[in-house]
């Protein structure tokens, strides 16, 4: 297919995210929900197999969840609400039919903000947030005559399982994709799921369409399947963005349907026609009472949510005087920007200019070697050996002159392998800067001895002479003395000797 820019039409994207929520207990049974390393089948009860006679009992931590994803996203909490019934004949679903949410969530109309490198944020709007169960799990396998069956594992049936509904408001797969990064990382900070993609607990469909730009009309919608990474939902949307602006292009008609991205090949497949759409007769779910929630603990909920993303992104560009980049890195995950907080707090104390040279050095050890670091060796910013309180003291290390900024890098991969204090790190390898005049000058009258050519066109006026005899002085003193102080006592001997 050749590229054919997508300027003539504008793209219309919607996504629907479901996100498991980290609740202890299944939605509607006493199963553990921490199903992912357990044999198949074996966090089962007759709840949640949809055994005859059984009755669902609602977990109210996962209602309280979905309210706090609801806050978190600027949505309004209505004061009631209800769960349906879906119904609809599927192997993954035990009871045929599935319980959500249909015409009264627990939140709607939110919104978030959207950033796409170079363009102005813009704020995309959330329908609803409701509540209902995951499904089992098919296996889809083959016998040895090349015969198809499926295999049923029922840990994941009647895990909570929250839908977040967006808005058509997304314009460019580069969009949806930072909508995805938004969201994943409101639903961490808040702690309602690990929102990995990967693992399936975040899990995302998109709706494309295309309509000729300066149109309100939205053209058919086609929606999209089967993708799991956020890589994967970029490339999946950006093929349909291709795919249908050829299609308009050769003036044919775009049929509304489901299509599967297939990962190997890199384009979308056609599955269902949606202009057979299921009717799921949904219907108030009986054996549920509805969910009534009082401003009180709505206000409650509200009060107890932790600082936000965007909040502290934005707390960090004032009070540590960051770029926008390094606020975004370092308020990536709660956990990074709590390390950051920590190793800042010890110069709390000091006058405002220096707090902020301690707080830029800190933003620059943790985007720079200690991400490194972390990342060469698949550690979690949770587990490395090096306390907040060492990073602050190399820092002071640093700016009081005792090691070198250079000398530093090394004491930094000493401190990350062993866990040891820079003090100590510094003490056991004879690390410490030399300042003593003394011990520079001897090292400077030898290398003026060892090399008389360079000395004698330095005397000659060739300014730029000296630079080798500091290289050469730096070099005898391992690193360890401060090159400006170096070259101040090397050029004083030169000129004083000449
Ligand atoms: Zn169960």
């Amino acid at each position: 297919m050749t590229t054919i820019p997508a300027t003539r039409y504008e793209t219309v994207i919607g996504l629907e995210v479901h996100v498991q929520l980290l609740t202890e207990r299944k939605m509607f049974c006493d199963c553990s929900a921490a199903y992912a390393d357990a044999p198949p089948n074996t966090h089962v009860c007759p709840v949640c197999m949809a055994l005859p006679g059984v009755l669902p009992v609602m977990n109210r931590r996962a209602v309280e969840m979905v309210v706090m994803a609801g806050i978190a996203l600027n949505c309004e909490i209505p004061s009631f609400s209800k769960f349906d019934r879906k119904n609809y004949p599927y192997p993954d679903l035990l009871k045929g039919y599935q319980i959500s949410q249909y015409d009264l969530p627990l939140t709607k109309n939110g919104w978030i903000e959207v950033e796409v490198e170079g363009q102005p944020t813009r704020r995309v709007g959330i329908t609803r947030c409701h509540l209902e169960e995951d499904t089992a799990r098919l296996t889809h396998r083959a016998d040895q005559s090349g015969d198809g069956y499926s295999l049923v594992d029922m840990n994941r049936s009647g895990v909570p399982l929250m839908e977040v509904v967006g808005e058509p408001d997304l314009r460019s797969p580069d969009e949806a994709r930072a909508y995805l990064v938004k969201l994943q990382r409101i639903m961490r900070y808040i702690g309602v799921s690990k929102a990995n993609m990967e693992e399936g607990n975040f899990r995302c469909d998109a709706n494309v369409s295309l309509r000729p730009a300066g149109s309100t009309e939205f053209g058919s919608k086609v929606e999209v399947k089967n993708m799991n990474s956020f890589r994967a939902v970029h490339s999946a949307l950006a093929f349909e963005v291709q795919r249908q602006s050829a299609e308009l292009d050769a003036r044919r008609r775009i049929p509304q349907e489901t299509r599967g991205w297939v990962e190997g090949d890199g384009r979308t497949v056609s599955q269902r026609s949606k202009e057979q759409a299921h009717d799921y007769r949904y219907f108030p779910e009986p054996d549920l009472p509805p969910v009534t929630l009082d401003a009180a603990r709505i206000d409650q909920i509200r009060a107890e949510l932790p600082e936000l993303p965007d909040v502290k992104l934005h707390r960090f560009e004032r009070d540590y005087a960051l770029s926008h980049y390094e606020a975004n890195l370092l308020t990536e995950t709660p956990a990074r920007a709590d390390y950051y907080e920590q190793a800042v707090a010890g110069a709390a104390n000091k006058p405002h200019q220096e707090r902020l040279r301690y707080a830029k050095q800190a933003a620059n050890w943790m985007l720079g070697d200690f991400a490194r670091l972390l990342h060469a060796g698949n550690i979690d910013i949770a587990e490395t050996r090096i306390t907040p309180a060492n990073l602050y003291a190399m820092i002071a290390l640093v700016e009081d002159g005792t090691i070198s900024g250079r000398i530093a890098k090394s004491v930094f991969e000493e401190m990350f392998s062993s866990g040891k204090a820079p003090a100590d790190v510094i003490r056991e390898s004879g690390l410490e800067q030399i300042s003593g005049s003394d011990e520079i000058g001897a090292i400077v009258d030898r290398v003026i001895a060892a090399n008389p050519k360079p000395v004698e066109d330095y005397r000659a006026g060739k300014q730029e002479a000296i630079k080798y005899l500091v290289g050469q002085a730096m070099r005898e003193t391992r690193g360890r003395a401060n090159p400006a102080s170096l070259t101040e006592i090397l050029r004083t001997k030169l000129e004083a000797n000449a």
